[in-house]
Formats: structure tokens, sequence, C-alpha cells
């Protein structure tokens, strides 16, 4: 008899996972389903990128790397941060990892000890509570309130914080909301930091590239200087260089918290693919050019997909300022039926009736911490979100009180 051990048993089966089973069940079925579900950008790794990789392979670079990643790689990611974010670190204050994912477990699981709490500003990135869980630390959530654009207060960071906080984990532009966070207001999270030496930080940053309306990305460490000691900076090419299966992610912060990092990425996969630290190389040296071009291109995305939403029956969405999600309100739907006869429960059965009876995949709110709500990527083409939206604005329609 297989039992899972009590660190798995913590962690919820991902309701996401089984959303999509169904998405993949009505495609064979010969259905077209749009799927707005995914978190990466739908562009392909920028050809540069694609050729450093194979310059990697057919150069010999296919033997393992160093556990935090090969010296030039590092050096890359120091120019980095350097360049756009004013961060000074040496290579050996960094890491380099299989995914912005690997560096958060790799930093929580040389770190949080049974009881450790860690405060997650809510909603949130499912995996963060999970890997805490999955620890046996205590995920300690603070609501953001969709009044405040969802943005935590310092006031709910000041009352979440005791003796036995390990580490304050800090998303912007937030998965799921958007959420961006002026200076002043990321100064003023900072100041509360200030006041709690025993609190490191995690500075999830893996949105920065998606920053709309003039406003400017910030990190923590470059806010207040003061938190540099305790802040890991964490980083990745998923997001900003449409690389997600290239599976890189880099963190960057004190020597001992990287030297511990380095500790659990050995024993659980010793390091990045070689190849993918190659292209990791290009990605963050070549051309930045795309960037730009990207973010225009998000931008009008997330206008056209807000405005209509807006626009469909019983649904409400706050403009995001970043990132590429959409968290529209679906709580005036709750305890009606879909056209099908599908009884809408929750933002989990709505999301259901979406998929089976529009073939538009998202994602609940529930998933997230925040029920009443539903995800939608816009990283998808234009012709999609145009599909999408119809589809939707179709389906809100027809429900029934
Ligand atoms: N952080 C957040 C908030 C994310 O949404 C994701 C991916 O969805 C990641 C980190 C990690 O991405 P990756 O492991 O692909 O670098």
């Amino acid at each position: 008899m297989i039992e899972w051990s009590t660190r798995l048993q913590g962690v919820q089966p991902s309701a996401t996972a089984a959303m999509n089973e169904l998405a993949k069940t009505l495609v064979q079925q010969g259905h077209d389903v749009i799927n707005l579900s995914f978190g990466e950008p739908d562009q392909d790794t920028p050809l540069p990128v694609q050729e450093a990789a194979i310059r990697a392979i057919r150069g010999g670079q296919t033997k393992y790397t160093l556990t935090r990643g090969t010296y030039e790689c590092r050096v890359a990611v120091a120019e980095k941060f350097e360049r756009e974010n004013s961060l000074t670190y040496t290579p050996h204050e960094i890491i380099v990892a299989p995914g912005g994912k690997q560096v958060l477990f790799n930093a929580f699981f040389a770190t949080v000890n049974p009881g450790d709490e860690v405060i997650i500003p809510r909603p949130y990135w499912v995996t963060y509570p999970d890997i805490i869980r999955s620890l046996h630390g205590q995920p300690v959530f603070v609501d953001c309130f969709e009044e405040d654009g969802f943005k935590l207060t310092p006031e709910s960071l000041e009352a979440a914080i005791t003796p036995r906080t390990k580490w304050f984990v800090f998303n912007a532009p937030s998965n799921p909301t958007g959420a961006v966070y002026s200076y002043d207001e990321m100064k003023a999270l900072t100041n509360v930091l200030l006041k709690h030496p025993h609190v490191l930080i995690m500075a999830d940053d893996v949105y920065e590239p998606f920053v709309y309306d003039g406003q400017k990305f910030h990190t923590i460490a470059e806010v207040e200087p003061r938190l540099f000691d305790r802040t890991l900076t964490m980083n990745g090419v998923s997001k900003g260089y449409a690389m997600t299966g290239w599976r890189v992610g880099y963190g960057a912060g004190p020597q001992k918290l990287i030297d511990g990092m380095a500790i659990a990425q050995s024993l659980i996969n010793s390091h990045t693919v070689s190849i993918s630290q190659a292209a990791t190389i290009e990605a963050l040296r070549g051309d930045q050019s795309l960037k730009a071009a990207w973010n225009d291109m998000f931008k009008e995305r997330r206008d056209f997909v807000v405005e209509h939403l807006n626009q469909m029956d019983g649904i409400s969405c706050s403009m995001p300022g970043g990132a590429f999600y959409a968290f529209p309100s679906c709580a005036a739907h709750i305890g009606k039926t879909t056209p099908g006869g599908l009884y809408i429960e929750n933002d989990g059965e709505l999301v259901r009736g979406v998929l089976t009876e529009a073939f538009v995949a998202s994602i609940a709110g529930t998933e997230f911490g925040a029920p009443g709500h539903f995800r939608i990527s816009y990283a998808a083409s234009n012709d999609e979100l145009d599909r999408a939206c119809d589809r939707m604005g179709n389906f809100f329609a027809k429900l029934k009180p």
C-alpha cells in the first residue's frame, strides 16, 4: 500500500490540472477550446536565444555545470540586476535554478522549519502555500482587497508579523491580480519590514517586464537598501523572454542563504540544464528591444479584454496594472444555472460551465484564495481573445437565476 508522506498530504491536488485534463478531453472530442488558463506568453522564444542554445549543443556544452549555475550565466544575471534594478550582486550571491519555482523551493527548503510562519498576501500564486505546507511551515495569509487594487497595506502587513515569521513573500506585478505598487506604496511596506529584522523577504519579480500605463517597476532591495541583506531577489526568463519550457530562474541574496539553496538544489536536480543556461546568457545580454514591443502588445490585449469583461452581464473587472492576467469578479453569478443545466454553486463550477458550454478555459479564484473571481490569461492571440470574449459574453447573458 502506498501512503503519501505527511509532507505531500498538506498539498492540495491542483484543480487547475483537473481543468486542463477536462479541456484536453473536450479538444479530443472535437471541440474548439480556447485556453486562457496558461501563465505563459504565446510568443516563441526569440531567435537569437534559440540559436545560442543550438551553438551550445554543437559546442559541447552538454556536461554537468556547477550546482549554482555556470560562472558566465551568473555574471550575466549580475549584469542584469545592475543594469535594470541598480542592485549590485557578486556571482557568489547568485543561484541559477530550473525555474523561478525551484528558486523559491530551494530558499524555503533551506530555511523553513516546522511551525515557521510565512506571510503570503492573498490572492496568491498557489505554489507559495503549497511549498510552505510541504515543509510543515505555516502560511499566514493577509487579505488584499479589490477596493485597494488588491494591494497589501502596511497596516495589515504589520499586524501579520509575529516572532515566528520567517519570510514575507512579495509578488508584484502579481499573479493573479496584476497588482503593481508605486515606489511610495513599496516604501510604506519596507518601512514596516525595517522594524522587524528577523523577517526574510522574498521578492518574486518574474512579471517585471509587464508593467503598463507608464508605471515603473521597483524591487524591494532597490527601494530600501537597508533590506538588501535579508532579501532574496528572485526572477527568471520564463515570462519576460517567452522561455517557460527552458526552465531557468535565478535568485540573488545573502551568501549564506545562496549556499543553503545550492545544497538543496544539489539534492534535487544538481543544476539547470547546461543548454538553457547558455540560452539565458543570450537572453539577458542580447538585444532587449523585443521587451518593449511585447509590453505594448500585452497592454493592448489587457485593454481589450478588461473592456469586454466589463460589458458582460454580471462581470466586473478592475484594471490590472501589470502581468498578463485579468481577475474579474463573478460573484453576481453564483447561485445561477447555465443553459446546459449546471448549477453554479461557486467560482469552480462557474469556470467549469465556461469551459464545457462556452469552450473557454480559465481558472477559478478559489485556486488563488479568492472565491467569487476567476483568472483569465490574456497572453493569447487577438483572434483568440476576440472569440473568447464573444463566447463568454453569450454564456453569461444566458445564465438563469
Ligand atoms: N512566480 C510566479 C508568481 C509565477 O506565476 C510563476 C509561474 O507561473 C513563477 C514564479 C515561476 O515561473 P518559472 O518557474 O517558470 O520561472
